[in-house]
């Protein structure tokens, strides 16, 4: 097969990029080694549609506005999969972040797109899901959006073949071979469908990016980056007030409290991971750290026995000294070359931005691929 964009990965990005290279009417192929879509860090995320109010304490404004401008888009073109939440923020006597703080930092938020904040009335406190009460000095309400993540990517993948985006599952790309015009690329697995040849690669393979570049030849450039688990705990209970947004005693992160198809989502860790993305699982200490942050907030408290699913996702961070709550959540689009470039890599990003950056990633290859007919705008695109 020739196609005009061949990608790497579906996941939230993968499926972004052959959604948009699809719009922009480019013969379009994405190759994922899984039987399913969404089985790396596009399943195991904190399904959060949002902005990243806590970005904002390290100055990324230009990602949180484009990430709030994302969310309206989604809140209009897939009312069915992305539901605006009400989330809590309570500020206790030994919390580090003030009042004042979060009352600045949702002004903030506000103005970059968010839809406002209250803070709740004292009679409203015993009505928030058992949440501890004793120091509490306020508790503030705002609102941001919640996804099921492999369902979004699901329907976003559907999109792309109903713009006519081919997408062939169990073929793991295992080497890309590139010379001046077009790169051949081999598959292992069922589905390899003979030769393919690609005037561009994108690759969006998330955790396994660097492995990817590994296998190009000429071999290409790749960044240096740290994988950095997060752990997720499903656990008994009910929240009927929407998503709680909690400081960890232990070391100030940020830890959230959700709904989940009927039980209760809490998570995450920050652990550096050095194996084979496959084999990510959460450890115990993940386990203690958050039903400790859990159990610190609420009434009700948990054992680890009681813990009914855990999983762990992969994020991508660029490698600095910084430690990985401080560090930028940009998406960084990586090219093999400047002129006329072949392979093009996505490291990291967010579930939420996936749309601006497939917009993004074609548009930087655009001035290298034939022209075609667009199809449709992803921006008023509504997904199946
Ligand atoms: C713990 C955690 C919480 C997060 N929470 C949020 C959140 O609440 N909100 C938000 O906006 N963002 C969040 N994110 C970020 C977001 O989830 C990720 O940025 C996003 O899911 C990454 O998607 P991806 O498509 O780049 O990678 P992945 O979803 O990992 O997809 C990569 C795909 O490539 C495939 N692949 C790899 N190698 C090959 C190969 N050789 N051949 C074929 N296929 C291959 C894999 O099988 C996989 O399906 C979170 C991330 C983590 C880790």
């Amino acid at each position: 097969m020739d196609c005009d964009v061949l990608v790497i990965g579906a996941g939230i990005h993968g499926a972004g990029v052959a959604q948009a290279a699809a719009a922009a009417g480019y013969r379009t192929l994405l190759l994922e080694q899984y039987a399913q879509p969404a089985a790396g860090s596009s399943s195991r995320s904190s399904k959060l549609v949002h902005g990243g109010l806590r970005y904002l304490e390290s100055a990324q404004f230009r990602l949180v506005r484009e990430c709030l401008v994302e969310r309206e888009r989604l809140l209009h073109n897939a009312p069915h999969l992305v539901t605006l939440t009400p989330f809590h923020i309570p500020v206790y006597r030994h919390t580090r972040r003030r009042a004042w703080q979060i009352r600045l930092g949702l002004s903030l938020y506000a103005l970059l797109g968010g839809k406002g904040f209250q803070q709740l009335p004292v009679s409203a406190w015993p009505g928030l899901d058992g949440l501890r009460t004793d120091n509490l000095d306020a508790v503030f309400r705002y609102y941001d959006a919640q996804t099921d993540d492999a369902q979004l990517t699901r329907a976003v993948l559907a999109s792309a073949t109903m713009l006519g985006a081919e997408i062939r599952y169990q073929c793991r790309v295992e080497r890309v071979v590139c010379d001046t015009d077009q790169c051949s690329v081999a598959c292992q697995g069922n589905d390899t469908g003979g030769e393919i040849s690609t005037r561009v690669l994108v690759n969006a393979a998330g955790p396994w990016v660097n492995r990817v570049l590994e296998r190009t030849e000429p071999l290409a450039r790749s960044l240096e980056i740290d994988l950095v688990q997060g752990a997720h705990l499903v656990i008994p209970g009910r929240l009927s007030q929407g998503m709680y947004y909690l400081e960890a005693p232990q070391d100030g992160r940020a830890v959230f409290v959700m709904p989940w198809k009927d039980h209760i989502l809490l998570g995450t860790t920050e652990s550096l991971f050095t194996g084979n993305p496959e084999e990510v699982r959460p450890l115990d200490s993940e386990t203690s750290y958050l039903l400790e942050v859990y159990n610190h907030y609420f009434a009700q408290t948990l054992a680890a026995a009681q813990v009914i699913d855990a999983f762990a996702g992969l994020r991508v961070l660029p490698r600095t000294d910084h430690a990985a709550f401080h560090r930028s959540r940009d998406t960084l689009l990586h090219v093999d070359r400047d002129h006329c470039p072949q392979v093009l890599s996505i490291y990291g990003g967010k579930l939420t931005s996936y749309r601006a950056t497939a917009e993004k990633v074609i548009r930087q290859l655009a001035p290298w691929l034939p022209s075609r007919q667009r199809q449709a705008d992803t921006r008023t695109l509504r997904l199946p």
